[in-house]
């Protein structure tokens, strides 16, 4: 058999388990090398972000632990990606190159480009499905055609055959013995230069994959059984907080779906439960879906009759709302907890991003660009999709009279205020029935949680009804289909 090597080219799948792109390496009895390859030059490829690239900086570091245990070395390079795939495939003469794929249509021209490059150099190459548990191109209306709506494409899903199963781990590999020359993860610059503002982060999160089987293994245990009862409370562990893990492929979305399936077979969660978290998983394979099928989802609104839409400039709205300093209590808790720990509860993602977009009247890719530098889990087609559905203009959005009120949505959703205490402590002392209100308050109320507004804690930014009737106004431009 050939000593030359093969290569796993990881991408956003950084794990041994369920990995198929690592298992048909391993099994085939070769030299195994691993390559990860940072590309910020390629025009068209949007660069991560500055969170983003902090995790990605441990994760590379505890990929690197992982492989060097089955005897397997993760090369790290940084470049363009088609020259640093085809030089490094050269240099160390493999006879093969493995991945799993990736569905953004920038980044799929270039896979596909260079399998064609690579099969004309006599190099085999060979592709996985991992990422996602339906592939975007398997899943199509009875006409053939992408899906619009959530609803029917996850039914469509729920009626295709099951996922597989997960792959375990590989063993050892055979070491290959050639030379292999790599940046040092250090020098890839991915963790903050400057100031460091990534202690929050390290506080809140575990990158890598035990961190993302830890947080999977907990919400199993604790979460899943009350999921659809506390997912919309941004004050309890409501959640499973995988969307790190999952958008740097530390945990398989197979594994996850057949953890909780057999949680409920174990009678450890209901059905129901499952079943709305599942959805959760399935509006994630809806992103995808949608990201396959609309070249850049970032920047181009799914209804071109939004293109006109008549958005206003305000930099100083913007920065009072990125500083969480709008004056509405639940929009700046989750704007301050996205700083500070790089991740916001989904509920109050809906609140803020609808504040941005409805209350100020600014572009939502102006949000979606925040959200994108700040968040670790900031997903090419999550992102963009949640941010256009909340403008109204994504596919299956948000209806455009939707305005929602951050006062209510404070009051139903953290009805004792604790998270607004926890991430805006200058109102904790404020009784709970004025918390997501603060202006409500009589001054002797306010005096004595120390609070003056205005000073200690901004008066709010807009009024509601007044934003909410110039939302209407300006949305009902565009109320016709063109
Ligand atoms: P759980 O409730 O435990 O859900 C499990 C998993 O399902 C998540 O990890 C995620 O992968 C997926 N999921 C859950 N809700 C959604 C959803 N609405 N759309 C797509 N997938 C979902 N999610 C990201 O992963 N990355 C993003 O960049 C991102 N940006 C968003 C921007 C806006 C404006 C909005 C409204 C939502 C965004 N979301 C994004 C979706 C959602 O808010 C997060 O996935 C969720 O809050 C992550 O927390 P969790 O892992 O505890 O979720």
């Amino acid at each position: 058999m050939s000593d030359r090597p093969v290569v796993v080219w990881f991408r956003d799948d950084l794990r041994l388990d369920d990995n198929p792109a690592l298992s048909a390496a391993v099994a085939g009895g070769r030299p195994v090398v691993a390559l990860h390859v940072l590309d910020d030059v390629t025009a068209g490829l949007r660069p991560l972000g500055a969170a983003a690239r902090w995790w990605l900086h441990h994760a590379l570091d505890r990929l690197t632990a992982s492989l060097d245990g089955l005897a397997v070395p993760l090369v790290l390079r940084r470049g363009p990606t088609r020259t640093t795939v085809l030089d490094f495939v050269a240099e160390v003469g493999a006879s093969e190159v493995v991945w799993n794929r990736r569905y953004q249509p920038s980044r799929v021209e270039i896979d596909r480009d260079l399998k064609a490059e690579l099969r004309r150099r006599g190099v085999d190459v060979r592709s996985f499905q991992a990422s996602v548990l339906f592939e975007p191109n398997a899943v199509a209306t009875g006409g053939g055609t992408p899906y619009r709506v959530f609803t029917p494409f996850w039914r469509a899903c729920l009626a295709a055959p099951a996922p597989r199963l997960p792959l375990p781990r590989p063993g050892r590999a055979v070491r290959f013995e050639g030379p292999v020359a790599g940046e040092k993860l250090d020098d890839l610059g991915l963790r903050p230069q400057g100031p460091d503002w990534s202690q929050g982060l390290a506080h809140a999160w575990t990158p890598g994959e035990d961190g993302a089987l830890d947080r999977l293994r907990h919400f199993l245990e604790d979460g899943l059984s009350t999921y659809d009862r506390d997912r919309d409370r941004p004050d309890l562990d409501g959640v499973s907080r995988l969307s790190p893990h999952l958008r740097f492929g530390e945990i398989s979305p197979f594994r996850v779906w057949w953890s909780v399936r057999d949680a409920v077979a174990h009678e450890e969660a209901s059905e129901r439960s499952a079943d709305k978290f599942l959805a959760e998983i399935g509006w994630r394979e809806f992103a995808h879906h949608l990201m396959f099928h609309v070249p850049d989802l970032e920047q181009t609104n799914f209804q071109a009759r939004f293109d006109a839409f008549p958005w206003r400039e305000d930099p100083a709205f913007v920065k009072a709302w990125r500083r969480g300093l709008t004056g509405y209590p639940l929009v700046d808790a989750g704007l301050r907890q996205l700083w500070t720990t790089g991740w916001m509860h989904n509920r109050v993602r809906m609140v803020a991003a609808s504040f941005l977009v409805k209350h100020g009247l600014v572009d939502w890719r102006v949000g979606e660009r925040w959200f994108w530098d700040t968040l670790v889990d900031a997903c090419p087609a999550n992102n963009p999709a949640g941010w256009q559905w909340v403008a109204g203009c994504g596919a299956d959005a948000a209806p455009y009279f939707r305005v929602f009120n951050p006062v209510t949505q404070g009051s139903k959703f953290d009805p004792d205020g604790a998270y607004v205490r926890h991430w805006v402590p200058e109102l904790a002392a404020l009784p709970t029935r004025v918390i997501h209100a603060p202006w409500t308050a009589a001054a002797s109320t306010l005096a004595a949680a120390g609070v003056r507004l205005g000073e200690t804690y901004p008066r709010p930014i807009v009024d509601h009804a007044g934003a909410r009737a110039r939302a209407l106004a300006a949305y009902s431009t565009t109320t016709t289909t063109r």
